[in-house]
């Protein structure tokens, strides 16, 4: 068993948001990938393994600090692409974003997160 290192997971989390595609970095072989919520928390794990090499690793971003965040008018702008399109992508790093509808009566309110670089938003936070 040869795990994956942390660099490795991030290309691979790199690899798997932006193009789609996670292969084995020792074999080439596509990965078997699950992204799950983390109990209790709003981050989203990548899990990956390899069944020709046996490999393992997974990746999560860390939750960005608010000075590091999307700023107001970038979460702005990621929520009109959410309500247009029905997807967002990511300011920072164009990964797609995982966008969850919260709310069963009145208006709808959304959480946004990406998976890659930890940014997020509540739709709460936004409006006037
Ligand atoms: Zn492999
Ligand atoms: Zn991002």
């Amino acid at each position: 068993m040869n795990n994956y290192s942390p660099e490795e997971a991030k290309r691979i989390a790199l690899s798997y948001f932006l193009n789609e595609t996670a292969k084995c970095l020792r074999d080439g072989t596509s990965l078997n990938v699950k992204h799950n919520r983390v109990m209790g928390s709003s981050v989203w794990e990548l899990e990956f393994k390899c069944d020709k090499c046996g490999s393992y690793g997974s990746y999560k971003p860390i939750p960005a600090p608010k000075e590091d965040n999307w700023t107001e008018d970038q979460q702005k702008r990621i929520l009109n692409q959410y309500w247009a399109t029905g997807n967002a992508i990511c300011l920072n790093d164009n990964a797609r974003l995982i966008c969850q509808e919260l709310g069963e009566t009145g208006p709808a309110r959304i959480l946004i997160n990406c998976p890659l670089c930890g940014r997020n938003l509540d739709s709460i936070n936004l409006e006037n």
